[in-house]
């Protein structure tokens, strides 16, 4: 090999350690740049600890407010009649959807009233117990029911100028029904309580009695099942005036006075004609429930019946 060629070699070899260091650097700095920059899109796409924690939490609030939008969705369903009035009772609401799209030709308010009536459920399948227990707003009908034990406290007799022997009333019932019997006779009529409080037994034979001779349905149109008899709560009178029989009481001077002054007393007129939707019972007009002279009053002035006196407040 002659010097040059050695020289060439040798500056050959020079270049090719340079260009190797350069790969090495270069390489090293690209991958120095790769790091950083895998470093920065990981660290942006992976949320620190905290910021999961904080997503998990914000997870959660949501949820309460897709119940809220639910919830509103309901209501906007029934007109968002809740703001209108205030017997709208939220534990009813998805009964009162139903009710609606059952009966689309009844108003949203009339739903409601009718649902806290209980009207979309089935008279004496559906029972429920009796509320307001032991007060003046008692409330026994085809849904509502009391135990065959309940027996209400301080039943009294009746003086016996305005009953038939062995009559009995809840303390106050009987003082209210007694003043105005009192107050009737001052103008010479003659109202009489006929039946009083019954018990549950008592009524037991009655509607056996009924369904035997009118068979069931029929029976179930005017008299109580068990449990279900607004007798058995010593709230509920029924008059005659001793001379027609208690079902032609509508026709008697007595009917005419009651329609006028029963309320006075904390009476009313408890299955009147136009109610029988209500109250589940064909018209008596001898069947009279204390309420205290306050309600009475109100359901008189309001012609409505207990169970929407009851529905609405
Ligand atoms: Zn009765």
């Amino acid at each position: 090999m002659s010097t040059k060629m050695k020289r060439k070699v040798k500056i050959k070899k020079k270049n090719m350690a340079i260009f190797i260091t350069f790969i090495i650097v270069f390489a090293f700095a690209i991958y120095e740049i790769g790091y950083v920059i895998v470093k920065v899109i990981t660290t942006s796409k992976e949320p620190k600890v905290e910021e999961k924690v904080k997503e998990k939490k914000t997870i959660k609030k949501k949820e309460p407010k897709k119940e809220l939008s639910d919830y509103g969705e309901k209501l906007n369903k029934l007109d968002n009649i809740n703001k209108e009035i205030n017997y709208f009772r939220e534990e009813n609401i998805d009964r009162y959807i139903k009710y609606k799209e059952e009966n689309p030709e009844i108003g949203t308010i009339q739903i409601i009233k009718d649902v806290n009536m209980n009207l979309d459920l089935t008279p004496y399948d559906d029972k429920i117990k009796a509320i307001n227990l032991d007060t003046e707003t008692i409330l026994v009908n085809k849904y509502y029911y009391l135990d065959d034990n309940y027996i209400p406290d301080n039943l009294e007799r009746i003086k016996s100028q305005y009953a038939l022997s062995g009559m009995k009333l809840v303390d106050y019932a009987k003082d209210a029904f007694e003043n105005m019997a009192k107050a009737a006779a001052k103008e010479d009529l003659n109202i009489v309580a006929m039946s009083t409080y019954r018990s549950y037994n008592y009524q037991v034979n009655l509607y056996k009695r009924y369904a035997r001779e009118d068979g069931t349905e029929k029976a179930d149109t005017y008299s109580g099942r068990p449990g279900h008899s607004e007798h058995q709560t010593g709230l509920a009178v029924d008059v005659y005036n001793q001379k027609e029989t208690y079902t032609n009481f509508e026709k008697t001077d007595e009917f005419d006075w009651m329609q006028e002054h029963a309320h006075e007393y904390g009476f009313i007129l408890r299955f009147p004609k136009d109610k029988v939707r209500e109250t589940g019972y064909i018209y008596e007009s001898w069947h009279y429930r204390y309420v205290g002279k306050e309600i009475a009053k109100y359901i008189k002035e309001n012609n409505i019946s207990l169970e929407e006196y009851i529905a609405t407040h």
